[in-house]
């Protein structure tokens, strides 16, 4: 019954909680009443039955009483009397008495005398020796009652009217309850409603300041002082709300701001271009990213409370020029102010809305200059080498992703460019497909061992001959096409390919150098490492184990390494020499006067050989006295450091004759030859001993 009640007010679909209830309740009291009136319907009913059976018996044996003593006293003729005064009771319909043969003694008026019921009942009730009874279709009871004197079988039957006729006394007794129960369902309807309506109110307070949460995300407390469970459930509402603020608050900041600065990061960044992409797509904005080459470098040398704090006052420096946007460039009335986010460990970046790509050239013209002047910064003056990358939207990309990467695109070519800053050009996604692609093509390379070590001789001053080389790299595509490490080392690098690639090297070298001693034919080979090899703690090992399964004389490898791998981490540097020096390795400073090195700390550095740049050897061929008073000057240098020297890129008689007259030991260059293939060099080497002992038979 309930679930049908459920089921009812489930299929009226009233909309609120309130109205549910008030709904359920109305129906819940109407059922009840009604129940209840039937339930008083039916028990008067069973009551006025249960009466008129007893009144019928009663009478009906009365009169069986009356007829036997009438028949008893022979005084029958007074038989139609007593039933005539019987019958005149108003339930009572019509009475008969039957004797065994069905005849009719005596009858009351309207008796029916045919009645096939009639008969059965009297034959029962005589045969039985009781009363009986029976109820006709028409409802009326029919009651007979057995009269057995002196032989002679008798019966004495009343029907009374139907069933209900004794209603009329009984609903008068019930009816002002029943009036007044119903009365009562039907105030109470209104009454309930209001009521429940009432007790309810707060749960669709509730309700709805949970409905403007869901919309609006906005969570003002609610305030309710019912002093129930309405109070505490608000009040915990209330607490539910504050943590999930604060919580969306912690995440919103995890998600979108750089703890290091608290500037927005590169999710925030995307998201500010995208919403402007989306509301004024026809309007140009500039995306710039900037890069602090030199930031990377400092931060390392840093201890972290420092590096942090240098880092935001770099941050504070590049706000505060982006603030100055207005100021550079003319933009409209109510344009929104720029975007400044922190993308990476060393990028910043900054998205101005309704810009023209001239006035983002200047803006970021004014940036990168603003991020260039030296920091003073803990008595330090500190420059970073900032370069910026411009993409304009939208026609550099139609979503925040694209004028991103596009931007970076420009940036990694505004390394070289004049002003070190650069726009986004289609060219340059063509250069970058072009990269990729060699990148998949090196890989291919590398595993079919394509890259091969070529030698260039390097002369002794002193003798004259060729008794050493440098091992460089050579790509030798089956075609047998040569390429040079200028167009693949920069990919190498950055791809991380370099590793790879110049361990190949080292080994080709180092077996290639340990045939030609074998052969009789002895000459020292000099290899490049790379700063990821440098970087590796197994370097000094994995070059042991090469020189070792070579063969090699540990003092025919020289290892050159470059001065800005060494001052990346000096002491580091120096312990991953340690080994190699121990084991008669000789290491070599490649391209000196190109990095950045301190006289004082290269006399720490325990190295063998300092390669003079090619640059100083080309400013001596135009002339230039600097170059000469450099080159006097390492030259000295060495002589005090106890160190050889080799010039590199000697190309021309006279530079060499300068190198001889000098002191310095070694000389590297086109005027000896370029690299060859080891089969080649060889050759050179078997040649120069042929020539040799051709000398010594002629001496
Ligand atoms: P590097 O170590 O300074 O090598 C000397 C470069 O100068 C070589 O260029 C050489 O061919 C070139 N050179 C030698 N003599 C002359 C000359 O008289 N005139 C001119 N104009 N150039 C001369 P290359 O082979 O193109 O190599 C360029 C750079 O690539 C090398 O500079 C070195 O830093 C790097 N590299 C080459 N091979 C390897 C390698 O196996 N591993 C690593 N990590 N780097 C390598
Ligand atoms: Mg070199
Ligand atoms: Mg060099």
């Amino acid at each position: 019954m309930l679930a049908a009640l459920k089921n009812l007010v489930r299929t009226m679909q009233p909309r609120s909680l309130a109205g549910r209830a008030v709904l359920f309740t109305a129906v819940l009291m109407t059922v009840t009443a009604l129940l209840s009136a039937s339930i008083v319907l039916a028990g008067a009913d069973h009551e006025a039955e249960r009466q008129e059976l007893a009144i019928t018996h009663d009478l009906t044996e009365h009169l069986a009483s009356r007829v036997g003593e009438a028949m008893a006293r022979d005084a029958t003729q007074y038989l139609p009397y007593s039933i005539a005064s019987a019958a005149t009771r108003d339930e009572v319909r019509s009475i008969s008495i039957i004797d065994a043969d069905g005849r009719i003694l005596a009858q009351s008026d309207g008796a029916d005398v045919d009645s096939p019921l009639i008969h059965r009942l009297t034959q029962e009730a005589m045969s039985a020796g009781r009363t009986v009874y029976s109820r006709e279709r028409d409802g009326a009871l029919a009651v007979a009652a057995p009269v057995i004197r002196e032989g002679h079988a008798l019966a004495a039957v009343v029907r009374i009217w139907e069933q209900g006729a004794y209603r009329f006394d009984l609903v008068p007794s019930l009816a002002p309850f029943l009036m007044l129960l119903a009365c009562l369902a039907l105030a109470a309807i209104p009454l309930s409603a209001h009521l429940v309506r009432r007790a309810v109110a707060p749960l669709g307070e509730l309700a709805r300041h949970a409905e403007r949460i869901g919309e609006q995300g906005q969570s003002t407390p609610l305030a309710l002082q019912t002093g129930d469970e309405f109070e505490t459930l608000a009040k915990a509402f209330n607490n539910m709300t504050a943590r999930l603020d604060a919580s969306m608050r912690q995440v919103q900041e995890i998600a979108f701001v750089d703890p290091a600065t608290r500037m927005p990061n590169q999710d925030r960044f995307a998201r500010e271009i995208d919403f402007f992409i989306l509301r004024n797509n026809a309007s140009s904005g500039a995306v710039v990213v900037f890069e602090m080459q030199r930031l990377s470098k400092l931060m390392q040398t840093l201890d972290p409370d420092a590096a942090r704090d240098f880092l935001r006052v770099v941050a504070e420096r590049f706000s505060s020029a982006v603030r100055t946007v207005d100021r550079i460039v003319r933009r409209g009335q109510g344009a929104r102010g720029p975007v400044a986010a922190r993308l990476g460990a060393t990028e910043f970046g900054v998205f101005s809305p309704e810009l023209s790509q001239s006035d983002a050239a200047r803006f970021a013209q004014h940036l990168n200059a603003a991020l260039n002047q030296p920091f003073d910064w803990r008595g330090h003056k500190l420059t970073l080498g900032a370069c910026c990358g411009v993409a304009m939207t939208p026609r550099d990309g139609g979503d925040a992703d694209t004028v991103i990467r596009h931007a970076r695109m420009a940036l990694s070519a505004a390394h070289s460019a004049p002003a070190r800053v650069k726009f986004y050009t289609q060219s340059l996604d063509r250069e970058a497909v072009a990269r990729i692609n060699l990148e998949r093509e090196m890989r291919g390379a590398i595993e079919r061992n394509e890259f091969r070590a070529y030698f260039q001789p390097k002369v002794n001053l002193v003798t004259g001959r060729i008794e050493a080389c440098e091992a460089l790299a050579r790509w030798v595509r089956p075609d047998r096409t040569i390429i040079s490490p200028g167009r693949f080392i920069p990919v190498a690098e950055e791809s991380g390919l370099i590793g790879p690639l110049s361990d190949a090297i080292l080994r080709e070298a180092c077996w290639k150098a340990a045939a030609w001693a074998r052969a009789g034919h002895p000459a020292k080979v000099a290899v490049n490492v790379s700063a990821l090899q440098f970087r590796s703690d197994r370097f000094a090992e994995n070059v042991l184990r090469v020189v070792q399964h070579a063969g090699l004389a540990p003092d025919h490898l020289e290892l050159e390494i470059t001065e800005s791998m060494m001052m990346e981490d000096p002491d580091r540097a120096l312990r991953v020499i340690q080994p190699l020096r121990e084991a008669g390795i000789r290491l070599a400073i490649d391209d000196f006067g190109c990095g950045h090195s301190s006289l004082g700390a290269l006399s720490k550095l325990p190295f063998d050989v300092i390669k003079i740049d090619q640059q100083f050897v080309r400013a001596l061929e135009r002339g230039d006295a600097h170059a000469a008073g450099i080159i006097d000057m390492i030259l000295a240098l060495s002589r005090t450091l106890d160190m050889e020297v080799v010039a590199e890129g000697v190309e021309r008689k006279q530079e060499m004759e300068f190198m001889a007259v000098r002191g310095c030991h070694w000389v590297q260059g086109f005027l000896y030859g370029a690299a060859v293939s080891a089969p080649e060099f060889a050759e050179l080497l078997r040649r120069q001993s042929g020539e040799d002992i051709e000398a010594g038979d002629a001496a």
